[in-house]
């Protein structure tokens, strides 16, 4: 442009120069003001001096920029003056000899160019340029920016040939790499020939996204870092940089270390699918998991519910720590039984489930029962103590017994409420007559609520007698339920259920006082044995209730005797302890009863204040056939001789176990050999044979006619 310029300047010079000769020519002096008006047009400003100093043209920019006034041409100028006093006013200057860039302060630039010419004389450009000067700037500026931007940022950034060639890498990719420069990190991607995700499919992958939709998004990938090969998350975004024909000539992209939050993530949904204390599945994920298996139209599983019998006897007497322990191997042995296939879940507190997947697992279902129930009576050694915590199993098959997921865990559990009624420590499969049962069991409940207030409990009598003589020394009292339909029950029938409705207690003390009132009755050598449940032992006012029931009955204390399980001394010993004094120092004997089941700890016999302890019938029965159990009892009753406590041996029904428990030294029998359990009307009719005047109850009782016939002959008496 400038060139240009000075051409068009040299021929206004020219012109100029002839302008003078032809003075006279009018065409040609309009010809040269047509000039000076079209020069007077142009952007630049341009001024043209002779040798002698003469202004010889000066076009209307170049005045207004020099601020020079009109009619300057025929004028001298001191060039040398005028741009030393330009320079001085308000510009900055930089460059040096023809050719300058003036800055003005506010901001415009003007290129300035003095042309010395050969006929001695000086053209003067100058151009306002601020508008290329801005541009310019700002696209150096923009291009620093990016740079800073890019070099500085906090994600990696990186710019690839298509081919995969690393072009540019910022400093967060490079150190990301485990590298010091770009340089460094260039050479060895290129060495490692792309080898950078874990999963090698990933690569395919990415190509695959970038090639069909010309980008990638939010990818989360695992990768190795190139200098250490170590394995770390990342999030990466890539596209496409393309030329004006749309062919691409780069892959630029981002990468951001997603480690932290992969990891976060996959620990909080280990979390959530985990029991924390037994490494079981946790309910969470074992919903989820039966949810895909009965939403699958192929889908079959068998469901088990295991739920610990007496958990919470052993985290009563044991303490939380040793709870823990228990729920921690019962995790352990239900997923070594389970199979790899299986997932075993802790629903909560001591209850776990094992999901079976398959059609055919339904086959082994009955085997596996078994073995759930036999793994969880094994014994676990915690502090020294061997708990035997022992397992209720509910199953249900899907999809033979349910449609659905609620379906499914509403028959297991009904199932396992079967087991539990009947007993526990045992499994049973679902069936649909159980629903049956339980509405029944449900009624059962309801009708158990009113019975006392309806008066129809009654306590049956059994005899325990004078291993020598057979003579009676006292009774143990026995529940019945005389239901309005269903006739006499035995404990086993309802004992369960009062326990699961929170009604043992009152029944309990219920029993207590009933025993006491028709115990005064009885001959004064005559005790009398009453059971007394675990929850019963546990509520706060057992002891005032046998205190209450003494003093309003006026039976000897003596003469009562409180059987208590092993169980009531699984819950704290302080308060086993403190319960068990306060009832002997009211004068009232303790029995530990059904001893030889359980925990069977002799330790027990030292620790507690019992005067008697009763073995098992399970023990008596095995007698005749296993020398173990003779050897047990024969322990049994030594050292209870040394403790100086009375041993009654239970379930007695041959002539043949009296003989032999006779033969080890066992004072005190009880079993159907010498009597079932039988009304107090009948028991009182059989003493009356012997002693009529003892004998005669002494108080009124109310149920003495609803008594219902004697059922069994009483052998000895
Ligand atoms: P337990 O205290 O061990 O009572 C002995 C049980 O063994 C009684 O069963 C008795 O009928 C039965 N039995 C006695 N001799 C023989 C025999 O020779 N052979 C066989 N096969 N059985 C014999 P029952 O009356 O069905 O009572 C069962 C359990 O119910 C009792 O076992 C006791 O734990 C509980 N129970 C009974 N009455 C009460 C009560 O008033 N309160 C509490 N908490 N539990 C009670
Ligand atoms: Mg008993
Ligand atoms: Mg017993």
């Amino acid at each position: 442009m400038r060139d240009a310029l000075l051409k068009l300047v040299a021929c206004a010079h020219q012109a100029a120069a002839q302008c003078d000769k032809r003075l006279v020519d009018r065409e040609h002096s309009a010809a040269m003001a047509d000039l000076r008006a079209t020069l007077d047009t142009i952007n630049q400003g341009i001024v043209l001096v002779d040798a002698t100093g003469t202004v010889q043209l000066c076009n209307a920019r170049a005045a207004e920029f020099f601020r020079l006034p009109d009619g300057l041409i025929g004028q001298s100028l001191d060039l040398r003056r005028l741009t030393a006093e330009l320079l001085e006013a308000d510009f900055t200057v930089s460059g040096s000899g023809r050719t300058a860039t003036l800055y003005r302060p506010g901001g415009d630039v003007f290129d300035l160019h003095i042309e010395p010419r050969a006929d001695g004389g000086t053209t003067i450009l100058v151009e306002d340029v601020t508008a290329n000067f801005r541009r310019e700037e700002s696209l150096h500026l923009a291009e620093s920016e990016y740079l800073s931007l890019f070099e500085n940022a906090v994600c990696g950034i990186y710019r690839d040939k298509p081919d995969g060639t690393p072009l540019r890498a910022n400093r967060a990719l490079v150190a990301f790499n485990g590298y010091e420069s770009e340089q460094q990190y260039r050479t060895a991607v290129k060495q490692s020939g792309g080898n950078w995700y874990v999963d090698p499919d990933r690569t395919k992958l990415f190509q695959h996204l970038l090639t069909t939709t010309g980008e990638v998004r939010d990818l989360v990938s695992e990768v190795y870092r190139h200098r250490t090969r170590e394995k770390r998350w990342i999030t990466e975004n890539a596209w496409y940089v393309r030329n004006k024909a749309g062919v691409p000539i780069y892959i630029e992209g981002t990468i951001q270390d997603a480690t932290e939050r992969v990891e976060g993530l996959a620990a909080v949904e280990q979390q959530a699918n985990t029991d924390q204390l037994t490494g079981a599945a946790s309910r969470f994920h074992f919903l989820n998991t039966l949810n895909a298996i009965t939403r699958d139209a192929n889908g079959a599983c068998v469901l088990f519910i295991v739920d610990l019998d007496k958990f919470k006897d052993v985290n009563d007497a044991l303490g939380h720590g040793a709870g823990d322990a228990v729920l921690s191997t019962v995790a352990q042995r239900l997923r070594k039984l389970a199979g790899p296939a299986a997932t075993v879940a802790r629903l909560g507190g001591d209850e776990f489930a094992i999901i079976t997947p398959g059609a055919s697992a339904s086959m082994q279902a009955d085997m596996k029962c078994a073995d759930i129930v036999r793994a969880m009576r094994e014994p676990i050694e915690i502090e020294g103590h061997n708990a035997i915590v022992g397992a209720s199993v509910g199953v249900a098959i899907f999809p033979a017994h349910a449609a659905t997921t609620e379906e499914l865990l509403n028959n297991a559990d009904i199932a396992l409420y079967h087991v539990k009624t009947n007993g526990r420590n045992n499994a049973c499969i679902f069936d649909h007559a159980m629903k049956l049962r339980l509405q029944q069991h449900k009624a059962l409940e309801a009708d158990l609520r009113s019975a006392i207030p309806a008066d129809a409990l009654e306590l049956y009598y059994q005899p325990i007698v004078a291993a020598k003589t057979g003579s009676v020394l006292g009774y143990e009292a026995l529940m019945r339920w005389n239901h309005p339909r269903r006739g006499f029950l035995p404990p086993d029938q309802f004992i369960g259920i009062a326990e699961d409705a929170g009604l043992m207690t009152e029944l309990g003390n219920w029993a207590i006082r009933r025993a006491c009132q028709q115990a005064v009755a009885l001959p004064g050598h005559i005790s009398i044995a009453v059971n007394v449940s675990p929850s019963q032992f546990r509520s706060s006012g057992i002891v005032e209730q046998v205190k209450r029931a003494l003093g309003d009955t006026g039976l000897n204390a003596s003469r009562l005797v409180l059987e208590v399980t092993e169980n009531v001394l699984m819950t704290s010993q302080s308060i086993a302890t403190r319960v068990m004094d306060d009832l002997t120092a009211l004068g009232v004997k303790l029995a530990l009863d059904d001893f030889g089941t359980g925990y069977s700890s002799l330790s027990y016999l030292q620790r507690y204040a019992f005067s008697k302890v009763k073995i098992d019938r399970s023990f008596v029965a095995g007698i005749e056939s296993k020398p173990a159990n003779t050897a047990i009892i024969r322990a049994i009753i030594r050292l209870a001789a040394d403790l100086g406590m009375d041993v009654v041996a239970e379930g007695i029904e041959s002539e043949h176990q009296a003989a032999l428990l006779r033969a080890e030294g066992c004072e005190l029998l009880q079993g159907y050999l010498f009597g079932r359990p039988r009304p107090f009307v009948d028991i009182c009719a059989d003493l009356a044979l012997h002693n009529l005047q003892t004998c005669m109850p002494q108080r009124p009782l109310g149920t003495l006619q609803d008594a219902p016939e004697e059922r069994t002959v009483h052998k000895t008496l």
